[in-house]
C-alpha cells in the first residue's frame, strides 16, 4: 500500500534533530512520497536541502505561504521567482493562499501576492497548493476569474467548515486536502465527505508538524501519521484502507506530476 504525503513541512524546525530518521519511518509505513510546501525565503534553503537528501522521495513546492505576507511581500516574491528558471526542482506554487484568522493587517497584500502566484502556477503549469482560513468568500473570488483556465491544484487542509463544499468542488481541476483534523472527536468532516463528496477528489496530508491525528493528537505530526488520516477516510468512505490508498495515491501522482 503507497501513500503520499501530499503536505509536510519537514523541513521545520521541529525535525531539526531526526529528520531522516522520521523520513525512514514514513517510508517503513508506505508513505515514499513526501510533498513539501515551502513558506518564505527564509525556509527555502533548508526546504531544498531536505529533498536533496532524499532524492525521489522529497519534492519541494514553491511559494509564499499567507501568514508571511507583509509590508515587504513584493521582493519576497521577487526572490522567489527568480528560483522558477527553466529547469527548477518544484512541482507545484505552494503553499500560497489567504489567511485572516491570525491577523488581517496584510489582507490586500495577501490578497495582491495570491494574485500574482496563481499567475506563476499557470506560466509554469504548475498546481497550486491553497491554504484557506476565514477568507473563503476572498478566496473564491480570487479563483473566479480563472474558471476557464487550465489552473489545477489542491484546496489544503479542508476541514469541511466556513465554506460550501460544492463551490470548491466546481473548481473541477483541484482536489481537496485531508488531513488529521478527519480524526478529530468534533469534526464535522467526516459527515462533510459522506455526503457530499467523492473520494475522487481527495488526497491525503499531514501538515506536519501541525494537526496531528487521533492517536498522537496534540503531539508532534510526522509523515508517518498519514496513515491514520487515510484508515479514517477508507472508514468514512466504506473501503479498504487499500482502495483509499490507491485512489488518493493515483490523484496526487497525476496532479503533481511526480514519477
Ligand atoms: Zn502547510
Amino acid at each position: 500500500m503507497m501513500i503520499v504525503d501530499t503536505h509536510t513541512h519537514l523541513f521545520d524546525d521541529a525535525f531539526r534533530d531526526d529528520f531522516d530518521a522520521v523520513v525512514a519511518r514514513a517510508q517503513a509505513t508506505g508513505v515514499e512520497k513526501l510533498l513539501m510546501p515551502n513558506i518564505d525565503c527564509s525556509t527555502l534553503d533548508d526546504l531544498l536541502s531536505a529533498c536533496r537528501r532524499h532524492p525521489g522521495v522529497c519534492y519541494p513546492m514553491l511559494g509564499l505561504h499567507p501568514t508571511s505576507v507583509n509590508a515587504g511581500f513584493r521582493e519576497e516574491l521577487s526572490a522567489l521567482r527568480l528560483q522558477l528558471k527553466d529547469t527548477h526542482p518544484y512541482i507545484a506554487i505552494g503553499e500560497v493562499g489567504l489567511d485572516f484568522y491570525w491577523d488581517t493587517t496584510f489582507r490586500e497584500e495577501q490578497i495582491a501576492a495570491l494574485n500574482e502566484q496563481i499567475c506563476w502556477a499557470l506560466e509554469f503549469d504548475l498546481p497550486l497548493v491553497i491554504h484557506c482560513r476565514k477568507a473563503f468568500p476572498e478566496l473564491l473570488s480570487c479563483l473566479e476569474p480563472y474558471r476557464q483556465t487550465p489552473l489545477r491544484g489542491v484546496f489544503h487542509s479542508f476541514t469541511g467548515e466556513d465554506v460550501d463544499v460544492e463551490q470548491l468542488l466546481s473548481y473541477s481541476r483541484f482536489l481537496l486536502g485531508i488531513n488529521g483534523v478527519v480524526t478529530f472527536k468534533k469534526s464535522i468532516l467526516p459527515a462533510v465527505l459522506k455526503s457530499r463528496v467523492p473520494i475522487e477528489r481527495l488526497v491525503v496530508e499531514t501538515d506536519s508538524p501541525y494537526l496531528a491525528p487521533v492517536p498522537h493528537r496534540g503531539q508532534r505530526n510526522e509523515s508517518a501519521y498519514v496513515s491514520d488520516v487515510l484508515r479514517k477516510v477508507a472508514e468514512i468512505y466504506e473501503v479498504a484502507p487499500e482502495e483509499a490508498a490507491k485512489v488518493t495515491t493515483e490523484n496526487a501522482f497525476r496532479m503533481f506530476c511526480i514519477v
